[in-house]
């Protein structure tokens, strides 16, 4: 068939549809499935025929237009069709690299195509095959064919299905061992040429008309395979109409349970505490500073939420070094004086032996009783929960375990939310009679993303450092500059400060990174042989490592060299100088936690970022935004700028739904008119009976984590 009538194939006729099929149906019994393939989809997520119509390609490839061989240009991205001359694997004479070649004709001339491992490819082409190459056409003079690619995208033509892969816009589906993008392809034109009628639009006419949103089945199929949406470039967006109407269901579905669970809250009672004012004040007086107009303003936003008869559910968001652990213990000492327990919940062992030993003198000098509970805790501290002798507890994950019973729990803080979610809030909740909650996080995000993941919350921003802070002065230094970095060093140590030394950890080796944290530590022996080195790190003994840290807290020791098991909660003010090695490798946002360690005091600070060349663009734009800002919300959104959302936010773990299509960032709009409509919608106290299948997608989208919907 010559490439003028592939271009005139008209694009085949939906044949009839099952009308037994239904969204659940498992996609075995899909028509071209069975039960091998099945097992692959599976892998991908895919287990029901909806998963499936509901599976979106990454990206498209305009095949509406097959360049012939003679018209491809060097360095752009090309995709032709052409037959099997010549399919050959090479051996490289010196590395014994084996290269699988392939030469194709379309009669305007040849292309060779190279791939590079994977000899297996061989066995796909046989002469005479016809064959779709797609990518990055380079020029050899030193080949015959004058034109190469290297690693293109293939698939394979038969005559009957060239109306689906070629001769229009093609989508391009994430595959996985076993089963082709083009196999993909072929099953889901299937799908949605047969069972798209599975599909209902649950949405409410008016919202649907208000936002100008396109018919559900319109949008998946036209996502699946454009025609009337086909620009190109708008569709590699994932910004046509009907990738709008997908995004704005899933921020639509995902603000209406966060709108659900704001106001299940406000149904429920919770605790009225009274404002006593007795242990706060005696705590408050005993500070040696006076708060900031931030703290104070938080101070009292909590302790509105704390009297009224309300479970409190408030974030409290501010930088590193902002004054969040006050907020914290004030908070907790409103519930202890009114007869309740509070506990404290960090995500990490050594950010709760931090908070434990900030915290425990200061409640002790109050005459009250804290206790430190981690997953090697003994029964002792158990029982002073359960028969309340202990007032406040510090813990980690290890508080919400099945055999910790609290005599009475009036108020359960959560440090760093960022690592814990809905489902964990949930579970610390059921710990007291509906507790308030307290979420503090240092993980500064743009107020519209915050409220996307925290929309259920009441949210108050500590966006005022203490006092006479001075930025951190940072730079970047290479390794050829080591004796620069230790005079600076001994600089600080000659004048009474003292000094961190963080070594990366590699998650793939973490001996490795032992094992560089070891030998500074040697290295730094000899290197400062006046001074007092320390070395903790994770692996350590728990009480190992309190003691290390009790030492530099107090001065004992001068350099205390760490892996970034330092990351957060640790409060030195003397410490006025960082030392990150390998910097290159530490995330922005790491980076940011890491320095916030320093500047806590009234002297000058300094982080220097030793970084180890060559290293990538984005390590390059990371350490360039750590010496350009010390600001948190400025470092978030280049972080979020380099990262992209999804790598940021890690939706799964924070236990709300997925988005697959919609992105936080290009589909702002879309959320910001989602998350209207969803307030707005359950707002009027709406039936969920006169709406059956938006509740039950709402319910199936949430995993039964809302227990309010009945229907
Ligand atoms: P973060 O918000 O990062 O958890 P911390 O609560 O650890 O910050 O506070 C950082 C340091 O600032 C601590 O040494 C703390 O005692 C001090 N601090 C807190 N509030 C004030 C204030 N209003 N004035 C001066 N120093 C303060
Ligand atoms: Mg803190």
């Amino acid at each position: 068939m010559s490439m003028e009538k592939v271009k005139n194939l008209t694009h085949k006729k939906p044949s009839g549809y099952s009308p037994q099929a239904t969204k659940d149906t498992p996609v075995q019994y899909v028509k071209g499935v069975g039960p091998a393939r099945a097992r692959l989809l599976e892998r991908l997520g895919i287990g029901t025929l909806e998963e499936m119509l509901f599976y979106f390609p990454w990206r498209y490839e305009d095949r509406r237009d097959l360049k012939k061989i003679s018209d491809l240009r060097y360095g752009n991205i090309e995709t032709t069709m052409c037959e099997v001359v010549s399919a050959e694997v090479i051996t490289t004479p010196k590395k014994r690299m084996k290269i699988f070649e392939l030469t194709v004709t379309d009669k305007t001339g040849f292309l060779k195509s190279k791939w590079f491992n994977q000899p297996y490819l061989e066995r796909y082409f046989k002469r005479g095959q016809k064959v779709i190459l797609s990518g990055a056409v380079k020029g050899n003079p030193y080949s015959m064919t004058g034109a190469e690619m290297e690693n293109p995208d293939f698939e394979l033509v038969g005559e009957e299905d060239t109306f689906i892969h070629t001769s229009r816009i093609v989508p391009v589906y994430k595959a996985t061992e076993g089963i082709s993008p083009k196999q993909i392809r072929t099953l889901m034109f299937s799908a949605v040429n047969n069972y798209l009628s599975i599909i209902d639009d649950y949405l409410p006419e008016d919202i649907l008309k208000r936002n100008g949103l396109e018919p559900l089945r319109r949008a998946v199929k036209e996502t699946h395979f454009p025609e009337e949406f086909s620009d190109i470039n708008v569709l590699n967006r994932a910004s046509s109409p009907a990738h709008k109407r997908l995004a704005f269901d899933e921020f639509f579905l995902l603000e209406l349970g966060l709108a659900l669970l704001k106001k299940r809250e406000t149904l429920e009672k919770g605790i009225s505490f009274e404002d006593k004012g007795v242990l706060v004040n005696r705590f408050l007086k005993s500070l040696p500073f006076e708060l900031t107009g931030a703290q104070k303003r938080t101070i009292d936003r909590i302790k509105d939420d704390m009297l009224r008869p309300l479970p409190m559910n408030r974030l409290v968001h501010g930088d590193v070094g902002c004054g969040k652990t006050v907020v914290a213990l004030v908070s907790m000492l409103i519930a202890v004086e009114n007869g309740y327990q509070a506990c404290l919940m960090a995500p990490t062992e050594i950010l709760a032996e931090q908070h434990f030993i900030n915290i425990h003198g200061v409640v002790e000098a109050l005459g009250l009783n804290a206790v430190l509970l981690t997953s090697g805790s003994k029964g002792k501290s158990l029982d002073d929960i359960s028969q309340g002798s202990a007032q406040i507890i510090i813990g980690t994950h290890a508080l919400i375990q099945e055999q910790v019973k609290f005599k009475n729990l009036g108020l359960a803080i959560i440090d760093e939310q960022h690592r814990f979610g809905v489902v964990q809030r949930a579970d610390l909740r059921s710990k007291g009679p509906n507790p308030d909650i307290l979420i503090m996080t240092a993980t500064p995000i743009p107020r519209t993303l915050a409220l996307t993941l925290y929309g259920d919350l009441d949210i108050s921003i500590i966006d005022e450092l203490p006092a006479g802070r001075k930025p951190v002065i940072t730079k970047v230094f290479f390794p050829n500059q080591k004796d620069r970095i230790y005079s600076l060093i001994k600089d600080e140590l000659a004048k009474g400060r003292q000094v961190y030394i963080v070594y990366p950890l590699i998650e793939e080796s973490e001996k490795l990174d032992l094992k560089s944290a070891i030998e500074g530590y040697e290295a730094f022996r000899k290197i400062c042989p006046e001074n007092k080195i320390g070395l903790v790190h994770g692996k350590m003994h728990r009480d190992e490592r309190e003691t290390v840290m009790a030492q530099f807290k107090s001065g004992n020791i001068d350099i205390l060299v760490a892996t970034t098991v330092i990351e957060v909660g640790i409060d030195v003010p003397n410490a006025s100088l960082m030392l990150i090695v390998h910097a290159e490798r530490f995330g922005l946002a790491q980076l940011h936690q890491l320095r916030g360690r320093t500047g806590r005091g009234a002297h000058d600070s300094y982080c220097l970022l030793m970084a180890y060349p060559p290293f990538s663009e984005e390590a390059k734009r990371r350490l360039k935004a750590m010496e350009s800002t010390g600001d948190g919300f400025k470092i978030a959104e280049e972080d979020l700028a380099i990262r992209g959302p999804g790598d940021f936010f890690g939706t799964r773990q924070s236990g709300i739904p997925d988005l697959k299509i919609a992105d936080i960032i290009r589909d702002i709009n879309v959320l910001e008119n989602a998350r209207k409509e969803a307030f707005a919608f359950i707002d009027t106290g709406p039936d969920f009976n006169k709406y059956p299948l938006l509740s039950k997608t709402l319910k199936k989208k949430w995993m039964g984590r809302l227990e309010l919907i009945r229907s």
